[in-house]
């Protein structure tokens, strides 16, 4: 077998459920039984990706290619940092911590209050409200005890800060058995 057309039913346009079960596991039957098909067709034709119009401008093609490459060290950026992460000698709940913190998936006492989950949005800690969840892990006077006591550098902290830029300077200015005790004090603040 060669071609993905191979394991369609041209005349009905639906999966040959039989070749694709001799051939696959269960779960990639599942996985690609559950990919729509087109029932209409049509000839295949050349369109540009980066516009709306379909039609490749010089203009767009630039910023295209610019967007490209802000995005292409962006991702590196990123790649480099989760490659730390998973290297740290670290229990994964701590790990996937610092992940969802990084992305922001994490629920703030704002956010319970908003949602009506929590009575109040104020930090239990100093009484404030929190602007955001970094008050939790870096400004609230408690995390801000925890990381002086550690020694970590706290000149480049401010409130607008988020947790990847923070953690990720913390990184580069740390050995490696350090790196792993401020991942673990973000994780126990929290
Ligand atoms: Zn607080």
């Amino acid at each position: 077998m060669d071609k993905v057309s191979e394991l369609i039913d041209q005349s009905t346009k639906t999966w040959k459920l039989d070749l694709i079960s001799s051939r696959f596991t269960p779960l990639e039957v599942k996985t690609i039984c559950c990919i729509p098909l087109l029932v209409y067709t049509s000839g295949d034709k050349l369109v540009w990706f980066a516009d709306n119009s379909d039609m490749y401008t010089v203009r767009s093609g630039y910023r295209c290619l610019i967007n490209l490459h802000i995005n292409d060290s962006m991702d590196t950026d990123y790649t480099d940092f989760y490659k730390k992460i998973w290297g740290l000698n670290l229990s994964p709940k701590i790990r996937i911590a610092i992940w969802r913190f990084t992305k922001e998936f994490i629920p703030t006492t704002v956010n319970l209050f908003n949602r009506r989950i929590n009575q109040s949005p104020i930090c239990f800690s100093c009484g404030e409200v929190p602007k955001n969840f970094m008050h939790t892990l870096l400004i609230c006077g408690l995390a801000k005890n925890v990381w002086q006591s550690i020694g970590v550098d706290w000149s480049n902290v401010n409130v607008n800060m988020d947790f990847y830029t923070w953690l990720k300077l913390v990184f580069q200015n740390s050995r490696h058995d350090f790196s792993e005790i401020a991942a673990t004090a973000a994780w126990a603040l929290w």
